[in-house]
């Protein structure tokens, strides 16, 4: 059992090297940001109250992160492990996820802010397969995605605006899980400021 968190700020390439990690580790990618904004399409009654959190980049009440949380880790494909990806978030999601299982390793991707709003803003994914892209710093390639049905999608809230927010979100709520993962001594630390397939090398690294 072998149960990864993900831990940076938004724009961090968390869900990018999730994906890349997913054959290696054999783990499902568990996003509770993909888990919300499917409820939001869904339009479920999470997804209609999680809405307004998101279109304001707010947090979602821990409330409803942790049940979601719970229902996931309760399907097949969880049995021997997940990557949490974007959870948790805060101390107390931190602390209802010690009851649910215990964390092998927290992987902190680390980015300054200055970069964040380039990296986000101008990031899109394929809506077909799920691979995420940048105009500038990962554009999609000549001959198009590799799963060979390439529809562009980006975020509501990839906007200027709602990274400002997000990102304060971060430094006030999330950021504080560092030294409550520290104390554990779980916590790894990546730069992330570099090339992708460094960063995946030094996770995979990081985790073996
Ligand atoms: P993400 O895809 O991880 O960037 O999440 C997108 C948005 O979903 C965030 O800005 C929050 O509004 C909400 N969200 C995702 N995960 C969480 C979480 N663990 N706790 C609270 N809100 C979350």
């Amino acid at each position: 059992m072998l149960n990864i968190v993900l831990f940076g700020p938004p724009g961090a390439g968390k869900g990018t090297q999730a994906q890349r990690m997913m054959d290696a580790t054999g783990l499902p990618q568990v996003s509770t940001g993909d888990m919300l904004r499917a409820a939001v399409k869904a339009q479920t009654e999470v997804g209609l109250e999680a809405k307004k959190y998101m279109d304001a980049g707010a947090l979602v009440p821990d409330e409803v992160i942790i049940d979601l949380i719970k229902d996931r880790m309760k399907e097949d494909d969880a049995k021997n492990g997940v990557m949490f990806d974007g959870f948790p978030r805060t101390v107390p999601q931190a602390e209802a996820l010690s009851e649910i299982v215990n964390v092998s390793i927290v992987l902190a991707i680390d980015v300054p802010d200055e970069r964040i709003v380039e990296r986000i803003c101008g990031r899109f994914s394929c809506g077909n397969c799920g691979v995420v892209f940048h105009d500038q710093f990962n554009p999609l390639p000549a001959n198009g995605c590799a799963c060979g049905s390439f529809m562009e999608k980006r975020r509501a809230d990839d906007t200027e605006e709602t990274v400002v927010a997000r990102l304060k979100a971060y430094h006030q709520q999330t950021a504080p899980l560092a030294e409550f993962y520290q104390k554990k001594g779980l916590f790894s630390l990546v730069d992330g400021d570099r090339d992708i397939d460094l960063i995946t090398t030094d996770l995979l690294a990081a985790i073996n």
